[in-house]
């Protein structure tokens, strides 16, 4: 069988063709790099996704503060990676950097704040 991908790695966009069978891998054709054959095997076989989203923030000079994971979950975990992300109310002053949930439902990735708030 063969799929094609755009690669996703940098700005370039390779369109990127693999053959294979099952998850074996035979061919990868149209990469420019190294990464993007890295990039289509990791599709193929465990295709991950990292989220950047946001939650309330009560008391706070603005309504949300954005949040983000340390790093990519299993793509087929991300609905419920948000359900989780969904129930979180914080309260201001908010940090970046603080650690909202370790290791978010096992999955070896950290949910943090990327922005400040302060209170009002
Ligand atoms: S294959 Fe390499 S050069 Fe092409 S988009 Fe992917 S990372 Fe960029």
């Amino acid at each position: 069988m063969t799929r094609d991908f755009t690669c996703i790695v940098c700005p370039n966009g390779c369109e990127i063709t693999v053959e294979y069978e099952g998850k074996n891998v035979l061919s990868v054709t149209g990469n420019l790099c190294k990464r993007g054959e890295a990039y289509v095997k990791q599709e193929l076989t465990d295709p991950r996704r990292t989220i950047a989203s946001s939650v309330a923030v009560e008391g706070g000079v603005l309504p949300l503060a954005s949040v983000r994971l340390t790093a990519p979950v299993p793509k087929e975990k991300i609905f419920d990676v948000m359900e989780e992300i969904k129930k979180i109310r914080l309260q201001a002053p908010v940090k970046a950097g603080t650690v909202l949930a370790a290791d978010i439902l096992g999955l070896g990735s950290d949910l943090i704040v990327t922005k400040t708030v302060k209170a009002r």
